[in-house]
């Protein structure tokens, strides 16, 4: 076999233990000063809802809490260190300039009670925000509140259903095609649509024939998202958008993908009537740990009275301020105006690179993914051969072993099992941020296994080997997690 360079090394902490473990009683990290203001009573303030039993909690001095969440940090795989292949996740590199600009005094230390008058700068940020979102996605207004993609499918049909209420019916379904995205049936059903499948063609995309049987009166929206997770763009855009409209229906857009269109095309000129999109994917705002995210809704001008409270104004003295008087608003969906850090961050994203510059960043990704795609396509099966975008999907039987494998390369393993219409699928994302090194190492490291796959598949079966925990057991730790520590029970007394 050909000599890779590994990129995953034992660490010297690999067995790091609970933080509760360390604790021995009365060490502390914190000495307090002595109290120079008068103490207050704190059972009179609180009356029966001071809680004097604190628990169990750890007791250890400075240098064990660095020591003990720095080490748990080496233990992450993260975008700094190397490729994250998560297909549909957009897993791209943040560059720098976002968090410098992020960190800027006046902007990180702004606070919501503020009054308006002297949060201009701030207001500035979320109007500019919104109007290069509106120019990116060719739609008519926003809403930067949501705090996720899901978040923002659930404004956006929120409104979706606002509108039709307004017209006098709500109307009972929404069509989602099987290449959809798994939150889009999920959001629907939340917002009490029933949800209607519809089934893609054999080239990936909707089913014209199938949508046309299947619009009715009774349909509200049609969730689709484009490219769809087959990575395939709607090439039927305009006329799936047609058949709705005809309907009375509109056409909702899961635009977390927009990473494969921004300066290419607009949604908003193909026939989409409400969209959300994911700072945190396509515009390079860090996903942090589930959070803080963001998913702003750009909606066409007939679903504007429906947009959550507060929206931005420019008020009849010239400033910036929020209108809280919306009488058909589908309320708040967010405490304050949303994530307000994300909001600069993707601003300097977009500001940093220019409309140029953004068509670059679609282009190469677009470009990486194809990359990869005609790399392994000897390899492993690919399931349709329509073009490519911004990710690619092949397919396989053992895609999770070899995606727990691919951990033992030094990377982290691509989305496995999804799309649901792709059996054994191994869906993979580079996105632009990825030279054509890494991606070699990548498709190398791939084949690799393929190869290992052929001579040693219990080798590969029990992968990974490089990892303080080789394989966990997935079922469990999804259906009964364990999220809290709790004191072993005392010994028996004798
Ligand atoms: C990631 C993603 C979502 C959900 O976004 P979250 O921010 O994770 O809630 C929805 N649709 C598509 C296509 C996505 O890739």
């Amino acid at each position: 076999m050909k000599h890779m360079t590994r990129k995953a090394t034992r660490h010297v902490n690999q067995n790091e233990g609970l933080i509760f473990e360390k604790s021995s009683a009365g060490k502390a990290a914190w000495k307090l000063p002595p109290l120079d203001v008068p103490e207050v009573d704190t059972a009179k303030m609180l009356g029966a809802s001071e809680r004097k039993d604190l628990g169990e909690m750890p007791e250890v001095s400075e240098i064990e809490i660095i020591r003990h969440f720095t080490r748990l940090s080496t233990w992450n795989y993260a975008i700094d260190l190397g490729m994250y292949p998560l297909g549909s996740c957009t897993m791209k590199y943040n560059p720098r300039v976002n968090e410098a600009v992020a960190r800027v005094e006046g902007i990180a230390n702004g606070h919501p009670y503020q009054p308006e008058k002297i949060s201009q700068g701030a207001l500035h940020i979320i109007k500019t925000l919104s109007e290069q979102l509106i120019e990116i996605t060719g739609m008519d207004a926003i809403t930067l509140q949501p705090a996720a993609g899901a978040h923002g499918e659930m404004t956006g049909l929120l409104m979706v259903r606002a509108y039709h209420e307004s017209k006098g019916n709500a109307r009972k379904k929404i069509l989602i095609p099987d290449s959809a995205h798994g939150t889009n049936p999920a959001t629907a059903a939340m917002v009490n649509y029933a949800v209607e499948n519809l089934k893609s063609d054999a080239r990936g995309m909707v089913d014209i024939a199938a949508l046309e049987a299947q619009m009715n009166e009774d349909v509200a929206a049609l969730m689709l998202t484009n490219p769809n997770t087959l990575g395939v763009f709607e090439q039927q855009i305009h006329k799936i958008a047609d058949i709705l409209h005809a309907k009375g229906g509109l056409l909702y857009m899961d635009g977390a993908n927009m990473n494969a269109l921004v300066g290419k095309v607009r949604p908003g000129d193909f026939g989409v009537d409400v969209m959300h999109l994911n700072l945190h994917k396509t515009f390079s705002t860090p996903h942090g740990g589930g959070g803080p995210g963001s998913g702003p809704v750009a909606i066409k001008k007939v679903l504007e009275p429906f947009l959550p409270t507060p929206t931005l104004t420019v008020k009849s003295d010239g400033t910036l301020g929020f209108d809280y008087n919306r009488p058909q608003s589908v309320g708040r969906v967010r405490a304050f105006y949303g994530n307000f850090g994300m909001f600069v961050r993707a601003l300097a994203y977009i500001q940093a690179n220019g409309p140029d510059g953004l068509r670059q960043t679609t282009e190469d990704a677009v470009l990486n993914a194809n990359y990869i795609r005609k790399g392994l396509e000897g390899t492993y099966d690919l399931p349709y051969s329509t073009p490519t975008m911004h990710e690619v999907v092949f397919k396989g039987v053992r895609t999770m072993d070899i995606a727990k494998r691919l951990i033992d390369y030094g990377f982290h393993p691509y989305t496995t099992a999804f799309p649901l219409i792709v059996p054994g699928a191994l869906m993979i994302e580079p996105t632009e941020s990825e030279s054509k090194e890494e991606m070699d190492l990548f498709i190398e490291a791939m084949k690799s296994i393929a190869q290992e796959v052929e001579e040693d598949p219990q080798m590969v079966l029990a992968a990974p080997h490089s990892t303080r925990v080789s394989r966990l057991d997935e079922t469990a730790a999804a259906r009964k997690p364990v999220l809290r520590w709790k004191p072993a029970a005392a010994p028996p007394e004798k």
